[in-house]
C-alpha cells in the first residue's frame, strides 16, 4: 500500500480539530457525524489510516473486530440497542465513500427503512 494522504479523520483522532468523540481507545475512536443522516449517526475509525476496506490486512483485524463491540457499547449507551441500528462501512466510489480513512457508520435513532429502494 502507497502512503496514504493525511485525512480529516486524522486531525479529529489526535484532537487538532474538533469533534463530538464519545469513546477513544488504542484502536479505535468514535465521534458523532458533522451531517448526521439519522438522529442518532456515529461514525467510528481506526486510528491507524487504513484508507479502504480494500487496504485491511490481518495486522488491521484488531482494529476492524474493534469497530463492532464498540457500536454495540455505543448503541446501549445511545439506548437504540433495542430497537435496532444500522452498521454501513462505505467502500471507493460506488460505495460512496467521500473520507478515505476506514469508517464504520452507526445509525439509529428511528426505522431507516430497506437498504436499497
Ligand atoms: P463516507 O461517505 O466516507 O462513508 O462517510 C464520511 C462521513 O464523514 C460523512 O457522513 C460525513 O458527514 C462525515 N464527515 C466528513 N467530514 C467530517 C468532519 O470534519 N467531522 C465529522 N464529525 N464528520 C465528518
Amino acid at each position: 500500500m502507497a502512503e496514504a494522504e493525511e485525512t480529516i479523520f486524522c486531525k479529529i483522532i489526535r484532537r487538532e480539530i474538533f469533534a463530538d468523540i464519545l469513546y477513544q481507545d488504542d484502536l479505535v475512536t468514535a465521534f458523532r457525524d458533522i451531517r448526521p443522516k439519522a438522529p442518532i449517526h456515529i461514525l467510528i475509525v481506526t486510528n491507524l489510516l487504513i484508507p479502504t476496506v480494500n487496504d485491511v490486512t490481518a495486522a488491521s483485524e484488531a482494529a476492524v473486530g474493534r469497530f463492532f463491540t464498540v457500536a454495540a457499547k455505543i448503541a446501549k449507551q445511545e439506548g437504540i440497542d433495542e430497537n435496532g441500528y444500522r452498521l454501513i462501512i462505505n467502500c471507493n466510489h460506488h460505495g460512496g465513500q467521500e473520507v478515505y480513512h476506514l469508517h464504520m457508520h452507526l445509525l439509529g435513532g428511528r426505522p431507516l427503512g430497506p437498504l436499497v429502494s
